[in-house]
């Protein structure tokens, strides 16, 4: 539905400011890091918010490797972190959660033009091939709409009608759930709401190594995808450690980073003890749900992306990358090469 923003984007886009903006330099220590979920035009299984088609997500792709650098991440924040400069114009491409689309419709557009990307997987369920709780809850409140009075029951929330607000105000409870409790919880509402079996929706082995051989990288998104600020020590430990040492044995390859699970209309998913572990855990770096371009000052382990969904499609991107762009040069004023 167009909108005024949408429109005047649109405008911006048409009459090429984004093409103009693009030949102003920002400081050679600066990047974006687009983080995208789903790559998919099928909308049973991934919020509205965290989706892309697949024929959008090919305009992206072009758009970035005709205008922009494409850099892989663990390298560039590398550079970064040790005040190399990067290149002009430098983007990195990251997937969260480790959807099968991505294997089924982002890697072919991503190999055609040799875009190298890092996806941050939830380790559990693609390596055991289990449910992902967060698309699952989605898929079955989407497909069986249950009666207010059942989430109540199981979940003791009573959210507003429609399916969004109920997956809003049930993983507002299973956020903060360790996760045998969580199991526990979505195995009862299983049991009443008898759903029946979902079609595969995340990565398995075989399919990530062969992306692995294509030029991707896999990052952890923690085992089971909890808000890392609100879990007990030992429950963060094993969530943090496992899925690294899980990743690295599947997959034969080191795994210096880490995507904080975030939790929507959550103020706060990763704190300063967060960051600590996760550095005490063995990774190098961690990556952010906070807006914002990669700058001189930039903590490792709080790396901020470029969100990517549907809306505003192609004119949206193109100016939210160069908006990125203009961020990086205010906050770099006095730095490096601006
Ligand atoms: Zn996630």
């Amino acid at each position: 539905m167009p909108n005024i923003k949408n429109m005047a984007l649109q405008g911006l886009y048409r009459l090429g400011v984004p093409a103009i903006l693009r030949r102003l330099p920002a400081p050679e220590n600066s990047m974006t890091v687009l983080a995208y979920h789903a790559v998919t035009d099928d909308p049973s299984y991934a919020l509205p918010g965290i989706r892309v088609t697949p024929r959008l997500f090919a305009q992206q792709i072009a758009h970035l490797v005709q205008h922009y650098t494409v850099v892989d991440l663990a390298d560039a924040l590398e550079q970064h972190a040790q005040g190399r400069p990067l290149p002009p114009r430098a983007v990195a491409i990251t997937f969260d959660d480790g959807y099968l689309d991505n294997y089924t419709d982002a890697f072919g557009v991503l190999k055609a033009h040799r875009a190298c990307a890092t996806i941050f997987t939830t380790v559990d369920p693609v390596l055991d091939g289990g449910r992902f709780w967060v698309s699952w809850l989605y898929e079955v409140l989407l497909s069986e709409r249950p009666a207010p009075a059942l989430i109540d029951e199981v979940f003791g929330v009573r959210p507003e009608a429609g399916t969004e607000a109920a997956f809003n105000a049930i993983s507002g409870v299973l956020n903060y759930c360790p996760r045998a409790e969580r199991e526990v919880l979505l195995d009862r509402f299983a049991e009443r709401l008898d759903p029946g079996a979902t079609p595969p929706r995340m990565l398995n082995v075989a399919q990530m190594r062969e992306m692995q051989a294509g030029g991707i990288r896999f990052g952890s998104h923690t085992l089971s995808h909890p808000i890392l600020a609100n879990i007990d020590h030992e429950e963060r430990q094993l969530e943090l450690r496992r899925s690294r040492a899980r990743l690295i044995e599947a997959l034969d390859r080191d795994v210096p980073l880490i995507a904080y699970p975030n939790g929507r209309a959550i103020p706060r998913n990763f704190d300063a003890s967060v960051m600590a572990d996760c550095r005490a855990a063995g990774y190098r770096a961690a990556v952010t749900s906070r807006r914002g371009p990669v700058t001189s000052g930039a903590d490792a382990f709080a790396i901020p992306r470029m969100g990517v969904s549907q809306m505003g499609g192609i004119a949206r991107f193109a100016v939210t990358l160069e908006r990125f762009r203009a961020a990086a040069r205010r906050s770099g004023k006095n730095g490096v090469g601006a």
